[in-house]
């Protein structure tokens, strides 16, 4: 198999865990008073010294509360804030397993969310305690489905208290901090299960270690240290439950002293004022977002002089887009391109590379990819375009609880197949340029078009259906759109048409937001599907009949 390196390589601590890393921090030691997180929810703010006390101190009121088993999952489902930033170190703390899930999704999703996780507790947002209660019953009876046994999670209550159920920290707050614990076991023990679709089927829980995340901090301080340091300051909106968000600001950002602004929902006016206030020096965001830099008049109405770069994730931006864009502020869009299942990043466009049009940037150190083709049979001519392999130490082993995800993701030990079609210049510049996987991004959010049409499937009209992207260039984003035979007594067009309405009326209605069918539903007469019975997602377009739920 033909190997591409990173073009540099990085000690990384074999033995540290997160909690051992929450007390380092890149030379020389942060002062404890060393601010590193404020919020727009509780408007609290958050020294280096403080989450080392707070987290040590709370951990060690919940050891004696619960008593809690090594390696316990912990479902944590708030909005981005300071409280999440002490939740997630005390869960690690206490030896603990963070499954963060968005908060903002709905009960049966939480539901489907809880079946793959498996929850010992849940660390919930008071006011989405409603939802918790009605997906830990979506759980049970799917589990049960499945001959699985799950005991009800106990719940805790964060934020806003509710009447009956402990509270985050006040329950669990006595004098004495809990011994920092030190683990020989870093590369299996488990930090967190995330949420991620992969390249095939429903969202899943990827197993991340702890030596997986400290991998990812040790590779980003080595390979952009001009963007992550002490006097970075960064205004972060996407939430921290998504990995695209979750190392920077939980583990890099304490580490090197970075201070982010969490918002706990994005809007423009809102994120414009912020920048302004805090003289962000980073965004993280995804091209729909900095779109709107460009388009409206947001960066002249507020100070964004002080922002050197904006990381994103998601289809490169084209020429005229950076050009606008560098018109009003000099900016660099450092593309950066990572994966749940890689604990974070994996490539990531430096803030000394030149700003290339159309690729992603160097991989991080460490890491280690192949182009495959025919299947994963064959190396891809060199260069590529190949199904990129990828091997690195922040690379995850494994989904839980699902053995069957775990054989056709990873093709040989140690190498994750993305399900992403890249090419990969001599010096480890890497460039996306397709996916064979079946995931659809909407403004940087996974989409599992089985879970759609699981739903579809279910509609009283429908016979079958198929769902895809169909990219937007107005919005720079992919929308979930969906492709459906009709049952047969429905003849007249305008009963068709009725019935096309309703179906992306009910799943609509049935997901969260960011799922919703924005590219319609679309009659078919086929959905084009392989020998072995797998629709062929990009050939949907080519059987459409010409009605929609848009007519
Ligand atoms: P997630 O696990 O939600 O971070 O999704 C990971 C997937 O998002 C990758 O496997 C890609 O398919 C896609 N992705 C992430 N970054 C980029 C990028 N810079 N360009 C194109 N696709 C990307």
């Amino acid at each position: 198999m033909r190997i591409y390196k990173a073009p540099q390589t990085v000690d990384i601590p074999q033995d540290l865990n997160l909690t051992e890393l929450l007390h380092t921090s890149n030379d020389p030691p942060l002062p404890p008073s060393h601010l590193i997180a404020k919020d727009s929810l509780t408007n609290r703010s958050i020294t280096i010294g403080e989450l080392r006390q707070r987290a040590g101190r709370i951990a060690n009121g919940l050891n004696s509360t619960f008593k809690p088993h090594d390696q316990s999952r912990w479902a944590v489902i708030l909005p981005n804030s300071v409280e999440y930033l002490e939740v997630f170190h005390t869960v690690l703390w206490v030896g603990g397993v963070a499954c963060p899930i968005n908060h903002a999704i709905k009960a049966e999703e939480i539901g489907h969310a809880f079946s793959v996780t498996r929850p010992d507790f849940v660390v919930v947002y008071g006011p989405v305690l409603p939802k918790v209660l009605e997906a830990v019953e979506v759980a049970r009876r799917d589990l049960t489905a499945e001959g699985v046994a799950w005991g009800a999670p106990k719940i805790v209550t964060v934020i806003e208290s509710v009447d009956g159920y402990k509270h985050f920290p006040d329950d669990f707050l006595p004098r004495e901090k809990l011994a920092i614990p030190h683990f020989n076991d870093t590369k299996s023990r488990l930090a967190t299960i995330h949420l991620s679709s992969g390249t095939t089927g429903k969202p899943k829980g990827v197993k991340l270690t702890h030596f997986n995340f400290v991998s990812n901090v040790y590779q980003l301080r080595a390979h952009d240290p001009a963007q992550f340091h002490r006097g970075s300051r960064v205004v972060a909106f996407t939430p921290f439950a998504h990995i695209g968000n979750t190392t920077i600001p939980l583990f890099l950002g304490p580490f090197m002293g970075m201070m982010h602004h969490a918002m706990p929902a994005y809007d423009l006016e809102t994120f414009g004022q912020l920048v302004d206030s805090n003289k962000a020096t980073i965004f993280q965001g995804v091209p729909s977002v900095v779109l709107s830099f460009a388009n409206t008049d947001i960066a002249e109405r507020f100070d964004f002089s002080k922002a050197e770069a904006i990381n994103i994730g998601g289809p490169p931006f084209k020429r005229d887009m950076l050009d606008r864009l560098l018109d009003k502020a000099p900016w660099r869009l450092n593309q950066v391109y990572g994966m749940t299942e890689g604990a974070g990043y994996v490539a990531y466009q430096r803030s000394t590379d030149k700003q290339l049009e159309g690729v992603v940037g160097p991989l991080v150190p460490n890491i280690e990819v192949a182009l495959r083709i025919n299947d994963g049979k064959d190396d891809a001519p060199e260069s590529g375009p190949g199904e990129l392999w990828v091997r690195g130490p922040n690379i995850t082993r494994g989904y839980a609880f699902n053995t069957e995800a775990n054989q056709s993701a990873f093709p040989q030990e140690g190498w994750y197949n993305t399900g992403d079609v890249c090419t990969v210049s001599k010096d480890g510049v890497i460039a996306v340029v397709g996916r064979t996987k079946e995931l659809i991004k909407y403004k940087g959010f996974q989409v599992s078009p089985a879970e759609l049409e699981s739903y579809l499937n279910s509609h009283p009209h429908v016979v079958e259906a198929g769902v895809g992207p169909v990219f937007d260039e107005s919005q720079l984003t992919e929308l979930p759109t969906a492709y459906v035979i009709l049952k047969d007594h429905l003849v007249h067009e305008k009963d068709r048409r009725t019935a096309l309405k309703e179906i992306q009326a009910t799943v609509d209605d049935r997901v969260s937001g960011y799922k919703k069918l924005r590219g319609g539903v679309w009659e078919v007469n086929l959905l084009p599907k392989n020998p072995t019975g797998k629709i062929l997602r990009k050939q949907l377009q080519d059987h459409k009949s010409g009605l929609s739920s848009l007519d």
